[in-house]
């Protein structure tokens, strides 16, 4: 039974540990190089990802992070997770450090800075209508042609953000590398969290 971990720096770290559970998955935190070197899968959480690289650096986690990716570990991250799983950010900050493996560009706050969160229901490829709870989240600006799209946001300029949020890309599979903008691990619908444990397992 694959063992999966939670990036454990900062964020919502318990709320994905008990979606992995709830999946049938062993799920631990991860703080060390030890820990990281043991899991066959890693959750990276919603938080701030400007803290999360930060730490990444503090704690000598990055370049061991990064070289796992690289090297095929499956991964998925949530709103700050896929910030910083991308290859490229916009609105970020200039020493924010990017772990890779989704060859995307995002935009950091990008639904608006004044409102905090939102709520749609989306159609979540290979999985169904998802109810996605959305907090200062991302959306991914561009995807290169390896990346698969599996969610958008409604194509309405009555979508959170506006005319220039319609139809913004916010679920994407690249590999064994999984983000979303938004946050399933906060709404007890584990099938996301259930997607990914398949794809550790298959891996
Ligand atoms: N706005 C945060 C960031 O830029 C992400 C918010 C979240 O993870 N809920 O890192």
């Amino acid at each position: 039974e694959p063992l999966i971990g939670v990036l454990a720096l900062q964020g919502d770290v318990r709320e994905h540990l008990a979606a992995l559970r709830a999946s049938g998955a062993r799920a631990e935190p991860v703080r060390r190089e030890t820990e990281l070197s043991q899991v066959d899968g890693l959750v990276i959480p919603g938080g701030e990802s400007t803290t999360i690289s930060r730490l990444l650096a503090t704690f000598g986690l990055l370049e061991p992070l990064r070289a796992r990716i690289a090297d095929g570990m499956p991964a998925y991250g949530s709103c700050a997770g896929m910030i910083l799983l991308a290859s490229k950010v916009l609105d970020g900050r200039e020493d924010q450090h990017q772990l890779g493996g989704l060859d995307v560009i995002v935009r950091r706050n990008a639904f608006g800075r004044q409102v905090d969160s939102f709520e749609e229901d989306l159609a979540f490829t290979g999985v169904g209508s998802v109810h996605a709870v959305f907090i200062r989240a991302p959306w991914v600006e561009s995807a290169s042609p390896e990346v698969e799209v599996l969610a958008r946001v409604s194509d309405t300029p009555e979508v959170q953000g506006g005319e220039a949020a319609a139809g913004r890309i916010v679920a994407v599979r690249q590999g064994r590398v999984l983000a979303t903008a938004f946050h399933p691990e906060l709404t007890g619908d584990t099938r996301v969290h259930g997607m990914f444990v398949n794809m550790v397992t298959e891996g």
